[in-house]
């Protein structure tokens, strides 16, 4: 049998009476503190809202159980509850707060989507009432900024006039011929949601008596979802909540920035190119450090038989973007190899003029199989990462040596 639907007529009906018909155990679900047993319960008739066309269901009471979901299957609206029920009389009782926030955004939703489709001729193609945030699919082009704008004040400016909210029974033809912005499949006679002059919807949810409860609809963000255009919104208490939040972190960015409210990008926006410029002016500084660096380390390295110089050295409180530009200076020299482990990070680079000649990738082959971690490159110029930077030093005395091998031709 079907339940009645007390929610269809009402969807200000808090309390209510109803009878249960059966009670049975259902599979247990998922609790805050674990899995929990669960009962499935039919009533004559319910207030409860069943999850249904974007609309979350209701919470609340029947009679001591606690409703943890509500579903509308072919036998009727389950509710599921956290106890064993017994059949006859109960009273119903709906969580307040939480259906009047569904109510405040589903009708939300019919007027944006209205006032979308009437300006812009984008129907909307889904609808999803989140936790936190509800949207609109939109199919057909993309919105601009100026359209969405626009929209969201079109629709503020119905609720501002607080329109009445109805409810119209009639066939599909009833309503088709009086202008209901969606067509729908199903025959027989159909509920729809009618906001004077300015919507008329096929729809089973819950909606607010009049548009002023709405109280605002706050449109925060488009992206393209697959082939349509997600449209971000929120309404009435959200609303409130979210500009509040919004506020709040502006205050704090105007304390960090020092500056009034409509500054703020300015203010971001001046931040932002300070940073990139030091970030030249630092990245600048740091090669004229390394070049000079470069220059007095090469020149005091001593020159093996061969003609080879090997500049090594385990770098202590240097800047880890030191390390890069002094290994390039040094290997700038002609027969000059850089072999440098920053002590901190067990950072390390091994690079090389061309006309040194040594084969430093097998160098840092057998360094890094002594010592675990990882890196690579190109002939003359490898970078890793020693997976203990303690062993920096020793790491620094195996490559000295292994390179130093090379000129009898052991790693050459
Ligand atoms: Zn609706």
């Amino acid at each position: 049998m079907s339940t009645h639907r007390l929610y269809y007529d009402d969807a200000y009906l808090q309390n209510f009476d109803a009878r249960v018909l059966e009670c049975s155990p259902a599979l247990p679900v998922q609790g805050a503190s674990g899995r929990q047993p669960a009962w499935e319960v039919l009533v004559d008739q319910t207030a409860f809202y069943p999850s249904s066309g974007g609309q979350p269901n209701d919470l609340g009471l029947l009679g001591e159980a606690v409703v943890l979901d509500v579903r509308d299957e072919a036998g009727g609206i389950v509710h599921l509850v956290d106890r064993e029920m017994q059949p006859g009389g109960v009273k119903g009782c709906v969580n307040w707060p939480r259906r009047f926030d569904h109510m405040q955004q589903h009708t939300g939703q019919h007027l944006l989507s209205a006032m979308f489709q009437e300006r812009f001729g984008l129907p909307t193609v889904s609808f999803h009432l989140g936790g936190e945030i509800c949207t609109i699919d939109l199919h057909g082009a993309e919105p601009s900024r100026d359209q969405l704008v626009g929209t969201q004040r079109a629709a503020n400016k119905v609720i501002f006039e607080d329109r009445p909210v109805g409810v119209r029974y009639g066939t599909r033809e009833d309503l088709e011929r009086l202008g209901a912005r969606k067509q729908v499949e199903r025959e027989g006679l159909l509920r729809a949601i009618e906001i004077e002059s300015a919507d008329l919807q096929p729809c089973g949810g819950t909606h607010v008596k009049s548009t002023g409860q709405i109280g605002m609809i706050l449109v925060r963000g488009c992206s393209k979802v697959r082939q349509d255009w997600r449209v971000e919104f929120v309404c009435g208490g959200r609303a409130e909540r979210l500009a509040t939040e919004d506020f709040k972190r502006e205050r704090a960015l105007m304390g960090l920035l020092g500056c009034a409210l409509e500054e703020l990008p300015v203010a971001a926006e001046r931040l932002a190119a300070e940073r990139d410029a030091n970030f030249k002016s630092l990245r600048a500084a740091f090669e004229q450090l390394a070049s000079l660096w470069a220059a007095q380390l090469t020149a005091t390295a001593p020159v093996a038989a061969n003609g080879v110089r090997v500049v090594s050295l385990v770098l202590r409180g240097a800047h880890p973007e030191l390390l890069l530009p002094l290994a390039t200076e040094i290997a700038k020299n002609e027969r000059t190899v850089a072999l440098l482990v920053l002590e901190g990070t067990g950072q390390l680079v091994f690079a090389q003029h061309p006309t040194a000649g040594k084969d430093l990738g097998a160098v840092l082959k057998s360094v890094l199989a002594a010592y675990p971690g990882k890196g690579g490159g190109s002939k003359d110029f490898l970078r890793a990462k020693l997976a203990e930077p303690r062993t920096s030093a020793a790491v620094l005395e195996l490559a000295k040596s292994l390179t130093a091998e090379g000129k009898r031709g052991l790693a050459v």
